[in-house]
């Protein structure tokens, strides 16, 4: 980058993990596209190999005005076992503090590059924030948060203090401000057990946000109406300004026939709206159980399926760090007969899937999701109805947000072990694709699709609260 004195230079740092990466990535790109006089370098800590879908994407990259690198790698046999996919790559992130400073400072002091005016770190990298303070440049969080988990965030240092107990085991719903009343089991994973070293994680983090210059979320007015007002008026709360910049998705090129893969072609042979997609994300995972009652529930329903297969594992997370590149073959794992009696029916792909083509699809009707903030964002930016199966980490409050606030989406059940069971699953299939409430779903999350799309537009909501982040950035000071 040649150093001239109209570029505003910033560095990203993402968490390790595909699904933290491509979010601050696809901000930047849209930074860089509507502000072509920044310039952005993505800095990423990593966790073990980056996934092949990491690599592909980063090669995909456009190279004038956004440049990426990895940090060292830190091995996962240097971190304790046991723990949540989150509170590793925090700690990955811990890990690569010195070298993240030694790369900073070296930017700070390039004569080939401006100086930089801000640092943007995900949430669980927000450690690297403290180097922003050191610089003094502008420190900003990039939350994959909807405004209620920002809502909710914001109270967990004051639930901490006055809560005694465990919150699943509180008898009265809290009030998030601006939120629907939300169950301690609704809360986040991190937060079902106060012991645990996430949920330590968290507190300590959320204690720190007052010191932020800013907090952007990657989400819309419309994702909670009250919850953002709350948010908009927070001055004097001593909580740092909030800005609502999304819904920024991945925006992946239309594929050439020759590299289009053979679930797509299956999708082109089914009529509209008639598929349920099934995936949880890039790294979730069912027992054993729960797989065999999935599938016979998915066949009972008679409806048609895309399902993102995985191998079943006890831990609902196991695969977050390592799905992409897993050796096992999930179909081996399906109830015996279950290939041959759908193979009209259903389609199987191992593992992995191009979500946001198969989205975009106009077959897809409906999508049976952990309700990962990205996976929430896609299927709203495409109007496609939810069944809500959270599994870990803040799915269980998206669940609640798609569910009982904006109510496009369908919960099935589950039983006292845990387990949805195949008639809960072939009822809530039904519902959402062929009842009337369905139909109410359906028309609620097109509206909701529009407003997305008008939030992105030029002069839409988000796209103006960007331009005031940007504003900010290229002042290099913090709007008051
Ligand atoms: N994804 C994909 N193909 C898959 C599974 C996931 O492209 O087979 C993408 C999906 O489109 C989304 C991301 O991976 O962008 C998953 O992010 P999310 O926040 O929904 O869930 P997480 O992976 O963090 O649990």
């Amino acid at each position: 980058m040649e150093a001239t004195k109209n570029i505003t230079h910033i560095a990203v740092v993402p968490s390790p993990g595909f699904s933290h990466l491509i979010p601050i990535l696809e901000f930047s790109k849209r930074l860089v596209h509507l502000h072509p006089d920044f310039h952005v370098t993505c800095i990423i800590p990593s966790l073990g190999s980056p996934s092949t879908a990491s690599i592909d994407y980063l090669n995909s990259l456009p190279s004038n005005n956004i440049h990426s690198f990895f940090l060292p790698p830190i091995s996962i046999s240097e971190l304790p076992q046991q723990q949540s996919p989150a509170f590793q790559s925090k700690l990955a992130m811990t890990k690569s503090l010195p070298s993240l400073r030694e790369i900073l400072n070296s930017l700070m002091c390039s004569k080939t590059s401006p100086p930089l005016a801000a640092l943007v770190a995900d949430t669980l990298a927000y450690e690297a924030l403290d180097i922003a303070k050191e610089l003094n440049i502008s420190s900003f969080l990039f939350a994959l948060w909807s405004p209620a988990l920002c809502s909710f965030h914001f109270q967990i240092p004051k639930l901490d203090e006055t809560i005694l107990g465990e919150y699943p085991d509180y008898p009265e719903p809290f009030v998030i401000p601006g939120f629907v009343p939300l169950h301690g089991r609704d809360f986040p994973e991190f937060c079902q057990h106060r012991s645990s070293e996430a949920y330590k994680m968290v507190v300590h983090r959320d204690k720190r946000l007052p010191s932020l210059d800013g907090i952007m979320l990657n989400s819309f007015i419309e994702m909670g109406e009250e919850t953002a007002k709350v948010l908009a008026n927070n001055k004097g709360s001593g909580h740092p300004p909030v800005y609502l910049v999304g819904p920024i998705i991945s925006q992946t090129g239309l594929m050439n026939e020759k590299d289009r893969p053979e679930c797509m072609t299956w999708l082109d042979k089914q009529p509209p709206r008639s598929v349920l997609y099934v995936s949880f994300g890039s790294g979730g995972t069912l027992s054993q159980e729960q797989l065999n009652e999935l599938a016979l529930g998915l066949e009972l329903s008679g409806h048609k399926f895309l399902w993102v297969l995985r191998a079943p594992s006890s831990v609902a997370n196991a695969s977050y760090h390592s799905a992409s590149s897993s050796n096992e073959n999930p179909k081996e794992f399906l109830p015996k007969g279950f290939l041959e009696k759908t193979k009209d029916q259903g389609f199987i792909v191992p593992s992995w899937a191009p979500q946001i083509q198969i989205l975009s699809h106009n077959s897809v009707g409906g999508f049976l999701s952990h309700c990962g903030w990205n996976s929430t964002l896609e299927s709203v930016m495409h109007g496609v109805p939810l069944i809500t199966w959270p599994l870990f980490a803040e799915q269980k409050l998206n669940a609640v947000i798609l569910n009982d606030a904006l109510k496009v989406a369908v919960r099935p059940k589950v039983n006292k072990k845990g387990i949805v069971e195949r008639e809960e699953i072939k009822e809530v299939v039904k519902t959402l694709m062929e009842s009337e409430e369905g139909k109410g779903i359906f028309k609620r999350i097109t509206d909701l699709k529009e407003a997305a799309a008008n939030a992105m537009k030029e002069d839409g909501s988000s796209t103006v609260t960007l331009s005031q982040v940007a504003h900010i950035w290229k002042n290099k000071g913090v709007l008051q």
